[in-house]
């Protein structure tokens, strides 16, 4: 028996060392100690043992038994570090390569510019006020003025959704329903930023570009009130040494109407290109809102009265920013956006 111990002692060794696998290496141990392995089977045979023999042969039995489990356990292990060391070789990283940063975009010159407006009228104690973008030609044009046929409105050559639905072509008739909104004759004091649209197309105009209009109403507004709002506004926007002149205009829907010039941002008055050498820049439109407007809307001309406003947001980043073709607002060119 002891002779047959030791034989399978050395088979099983060898076994174990040509085991190429994980697999091949169960299948030695499931032969040699399983519930029916060959050292297994001997130690069952124990018994049969006279009882002298007994406690000799079961130590040698026991002995082979730990020395293949030993072994075993051994190689089965460096299997696994050898597997394990394949695997980190094969997903190695290197580092050395440069990273690749997610890309975050950032904010579009266009909202910088809209919000350092709205924060100036919020400061005021004006609200922002939004609407509707494809608007009813009766709050685009007609409470404000305008009604068909009036020649002025040619000058916003318009995208029309239907007889009386179009793309809104300002801003103004968020002030129409606002005033309509609120009680005859209570004071309002609002801005209304947003996206307006024109058929027009070309490096100062795009079919798509956004406006920010303001309406005051009170007992009491004059156009000192208005003259002071607005000088204020652009030294803010452009900076304190800013000139601010204003030039008699029509407009339908305020009377008397004034166009604002500032003094051109790039040459400070001496006459360059971008000011076609005049020195002063067109900034924006206002004017004292016209009583037909106020009565069309709610309110009596004779207790209150009000003032209105409106800018090109696209023509106020342009000067700040130094940009010459509004269209490339719009283009979604990483490489301009980048740099705002
Ligand atoms: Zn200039």
């Amino acid at each position: 028996m002891e002779q047959e111990l030791q034989r399978i002692k050395e088979v099983a060794l060898t076994a174990i060392k040509a085991a190429t696998d994980q697999q091949a290496l169960q299948d030695v141990r499931v032969k040699y100690l399983g519930k029916k392995g060959e050292v297994t089977a001997l130690l069952k045979g124990l018994g049969k043992l006279s009882p002298e023999e007994r406690p000799k042969m079961g130590a040698l039995v026991n002995a082979v038994r730990e020395t293949l489990e030993a072994e075993l356990d051994k190689i089965k292990s460096s299997m696994e570090t050898a597997a394990m060391n394949a695997r980190l070789e094969e997903e190695k990283i290197d580092i050395t390569l440069p990273g690749r940063a997610p890309k975050t975009g950032h904010i579009h010159p266009l909202t910088t510019v809209n919000e350092m407006i709205e924060d100036f009228f919020m400061k005021m104690g004006y609200t922002v006020e939004e609407g509707p973008e494809v608007e009813q030609d009766y709050y685009n044009f007609e409470c404000l003025n305008l009604p068909k046929d009036h020649p002025a409105r040619d000058m916003q050559d318009s995208f029309y959704i239907t007889e009386n639905f179009l793309l809104r072509t300002h801003t103004s008739p968020v002030q129409a329903r606002t005033m309509q909104r609120h009680e005859p004759n209570s004071p309002i004091r609002m801005i209304a930023p947003g996206k307006v649209y024109r058929w027009d197309y070309d490096a100062t105009h795009s079919p798509v570009f956004h406006q920010v209009e303001g309406l005051i109403i009170d007992e009491h507004i004059t156009f000192a009130d208005l003259k002071g709002t607005i000088e204020t506004f652009l030294r803010h926007m452009f900076g304190d040494e800013t000139k601010v002149r204003f030039r008699t205009s029509f407009f339908p829907f305020t009377e008397p109407s004034a166009e604002v010039d500032i003094s051109c941002v790039m040459c400070g008055g001496e006459g360059c290109r971008v000011c076609s050498h005049t020195g002063w820049l067109e900034i924006l439109g206002c004017g004292m809102v016209h009583p037909r407007v106020l009565e069309l809307n709610g309110y009596d001309p004779n207790k209150v009265k009000g003032f209105a406003f409106g800018m090109g947001v696209e023509r106020i980043a342009m000067l700040l920013y130094g940009i010459g073709d509004l269209r490339l607002f719009f283009e979604d060119d990483i490489r301009f956006l980048e740099q705002f």
